[in-house]
């Protein structure tokens, strides 16, 4: 069942999202060349504490960090840790909140110093993909137009999208239905409401689709080792179209 959020729900909603998105942004900056992925982490924690509020991901499932920090051929779910970040890297950080008890999520992937340029387009499109998928988040739509729209422009653009891990429904749990595959077929899937709250969330492959799981048991790599870029927002679905609530931009 996809729960339906109530104005109150959606007023804490936004609110837990707002703080994620400035936490979000602080973190953009703080990431540079010689920054190890544990110091981002410790960076987002003592943000989490400064907002008075707690982190989604500690914990979960026995994940050990706040933040998943993934460089470059990782998909998702890296672990922070003495890893120096280097010129010429891409960070994904993926990064959850729980604002008195309603959650946000959103990840986002940059460059640091001098990239190639096929990694900048890769960046690039799993950005637009993103926000293509939301532009479907809208009453009357079905869930896999948001699924097909994302999968359309990436195979568009030459790469692939990831199919062992999907987007999903967020709000008093950090995970809830649906699960929102960024692949399938337009028309098909439940119909959209108002009222409803997305975690939408594609990565992007350069190479093949397919992903390992490292000996952790946590990170995925991609299969060939080729880089991938991750985007998310939490969005939620109202009468006068989709409202991104983690915003970083503003
Ligand atoms: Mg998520």
């Amino acid at each position: 069942m996809i729960l339906l959020k109530s104005k109150a729900d959606l007023l804490m909603l936004r609110e837990s999202g707002k703080i994620l998105g400035k936490i979000l942004k602080a973190l953009q900056k703080a990431i540079k060349p010689g920054i190890t992925t544990a110091e981002i982490d410790k960076l987002a924690e003592d943000l989490l504490l400064s907002e008075k509020v707690l982190a989604a991901f500690k914990g979960y499932k026995g994940f050990p960090a706040s933040t998943c920090v993934s460089l470059n051929e990782e998909v998702v779910h890296g672990i922070p840790s003495g890893r120096v970040i280097q010129d010429g890297d891409i960070v994904s950080v993926d990064f959850g909140l729980n604002y008195r008890g309603y959650f946000s999520d959103a990840a986002f992937t940059l460059g640091v110093g001098k990239l190639d340029s096929r990694v900048k387009k890769l960046m690039a499109v799993a950005k637009a993909a993103l926000s293509e998928g939301i532009k479907q988040a809208v009453p009357e739509n079905h869930l896999f137009d948001i699924s097909y729209a994302i999968q359309n422009y990436v195979e568009k653009n030459g790469f692939s999208v990831v199919r062992q891990f999907v987007g999903h429904g967020i709000g008093r749990n950090l995970h809830e239905e649906p699960e929102i595959p960024n692949f399938g077929m337009k028309g098909r899937g439940p119909v959209l409401k108002s009222g409803m709250v997305f975690a939408i969330e594609p990565m992007v492959n350069m190479g093949t689709w397919e992903c390992e799981i490292l000996e952790n048991g946590w990170t995925a790599v991609t299969a060939d080792r080729r880089p991938s870029a991750h985007f998310e927002h939490t969005v939620a679905i109202t009468e006068s179209g989709p409202e991104i609530l983690t915003r970083d931009d503003a």
